[in-house]
């Protein structure tokens, strides 16, 4: 599942590419066809990302809701796009370019209240401007859940993923089973910051990198694939140099080391 940076990433390149202009829209597959008839010959005015959310704009408060979830993907097609192939659910094309959009979890419209409704589920997203921290921390201070399974709970903090988890949390010493009413303020700022940096990091990069310069002991961008991140996916801590122990979490595979974290 992408993590909230991809998601960013996809709501600029997008608005760069179509905003601003009368989208031309279809549903070759036709599982989208009432939909895209709507938008087509609508101006996109813009693109927000909330978490792993889209929201796409369009005027009179037309907007299209898009979740990529597990199978969900984008592609872009800079010019004349090729014949439509496969199960695409919607092509949104302008005058420079076309996307693709396969396998979505959601792709529909939604009218004010629902947008609302949506946004008003979703917990801050470090990655918006907007966004409030405390929301998160007034959950997490009351709960008695594991803070790995909190931060990933889309409506405590949204955008966060699996790798981010693992790694905003080993970089803060904060063990993923700890519950979320442990965690002190002073920690939740922290942490706060962290995921902040990172996801902004993963942003501008367009990959998650989490090891530092320093640890890593050379430019981040030379970080050879594999040892890119400090216990994600990795047999022994990138810190410390430990054993990195990995369990089942709410059925998702959490990375922690036992000597870094508490
Ligand atoms: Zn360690």
């Amino acid at each position: 599942m992408p993590e909230g940076h991809t998601i960013h990433r996809a709501a600029r390149k997008h608005a760069e590419l179509l905003g601003g202009a009368a989208v031309s829209a279809e549903s070759p597959q036709g599982r989208f066809t009432d939909g895209a008839r709507e938008i087509d010959g609508q101006v996109l005015q813009r693109v927000d990302a909330h978490g792993k959310h889209l929201l796409y704009r369009f005027p009179d408060d037309l907007t299209l809701h898009v979740h990529l979830g597990l199978f969900g993907r984008f592609l872009t097609h800079r010019g004349a796009p090729p014949e439509p192939r496969g199960a695409i659910r919607l092509r949104l094309s302008g005058p420079d370019g076309t996307i693709d959009l396969r396998g979505p979890t959601a792709c529909e419209l939604m009218d004010p209240p629902e947008v609302e409704a949506l946004l008003a589920r979703l917990g801050p997203d470090p990655l918006r401007a907007d966004a409030d921290p405390e929301r998160a921390w007034n959950r997490i201070s009351r709960s008695t859940r594991p803070i790995g399974a909190l931060v990933m709970d889309q409506s405590v903090l949204a955008g966060v993923g699996n790798v981010y988890r693992a790694e905003a949390l080993l970089v803060q010493g904060i063990h993923p089973e700890r519950p979320g009413r442990e965690v002190t303020p002073a920690e939740f700022d922290a942490l706060w910051g962290t995921l902040t940096r990172m996801l902004q990091d993963g942003v501008r990069a367009g990959r998650i990198i989490t090891v530092s310069a320093e640890d890593a002991g050379m430019p981040r961008s030379r970080i050879p694939r594999g040892e890119r991140t400090y216990v994600y996916r990795q047999s022994t801590c990138r810190r410390c140099g430990g054993p990195v122990r990995d369990w089942q979490m709410d059925g998702r595979r959490a990375w922690a080391c036992p000597t870094c974290q508490s």
